[in-house]
């Protein structure tokens, strides 16, 4: 309970606050900036290409599917992502995850919000395992998915996934055993019968966990599944 209250106070109070005075860059600092990043700042970001495969958002320099998703089409329909997962996008985002940067949630959902096309009819956070969410005291996709929700004006399912073992991390992995590693660790109990979802993550690595979300939200009825991601790995 304490947790959660220094949680409140470190990452609600805030912003609340900000939203009365000018905002200072996350990134260099310049006062009195329009968003959470300064323009300069954001034209030196490294925007992912618009020329990527148009599922897995892989870039290509040719073609619109890249060779993994036509040999193998994943189960999601396809990933929007803003950033390739390099500096100081990766710098941010572990920031954000295990540095207590918890008002970064805001600015990276934002930038996520614009990016998508918001054609979805409910929004599902990557879900994070109840020891891994113990351990960091929030869930990382959850705290951008609400940012995202509430600037697409899309709902936000909370409690419609839940993932329920406690897999390794997919970075200490090798590429092969990833998909092992998360077979049958998400439950969905919703009925999502028709509904389009997107997913939202703070970043797609292989794709393999949003695979297998996307496997269990097409049983629970889901006529499509999208990946909201704020960066990808290349
Ligand atoms: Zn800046
Ligand atoms: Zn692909």
């Amino acid at each position: 309970m304490l947790a959660l209250t220094s949680l409140v106070f470190k990452g609600y109070m805030p912003r609340l606050v900000r939203s009365l005075l000018p905002q200072s860059c996350q990134l260099c600092g310049a006062e009195d900036v329009a968003g959470p990043f300064c323009a300069a700042c954001l034209a030196d970001l490294p925007w992912l290409p618009n020329d990527r495969c148009t599922v897995c958002a892989l870039p290509l320099t040719s073609g619109s599917v890249c060779g993994a998703c036509l040999e193998r089409p994943p189960r999601f329909d396809r990933v929007d992502a803003v950033f390739a997962y390099r500096f100081p996008v990766d710098a941010l985002v572990l920031a954000y995850k295990y540095g207590g940067r918890l008002a970064l949630a805001r600015g990276l959902g934002e930038l996520l919000a614009q990016a998508v096309a918001r054609d979805a009819d409910a929004i599902v956070a990557m879900p994070l395992a109840p020891a891994r969410l113990a351990g960091r005291g929030f869930n990382q996709a959850h705290e951008i998915a609400r940012v995202v929700a509430a600037r697409a004006g899309i709902p936000l399912l909370a409690s419609a996934c839940r993932k329920v073992v406690d897999t390794p991390p997919q970075a200490a992995l090798p590429w092969k055993e990833r998909a092992k590693n998360v077979r049958r660790a998400f439950v969905c109990d919703a009925d999502l019968t028709g509904k389009r979802i997107a997913v939202v993550d703070d970043v797609l690595t292989t794709g393999a966990t949003l695979n297998e979300l996307a496997r269990v939200l097409r049983r629970a009825g889901a006529a499509e599944v999208v990946g909201w991601v704020v960066a990808r790995t290349l």
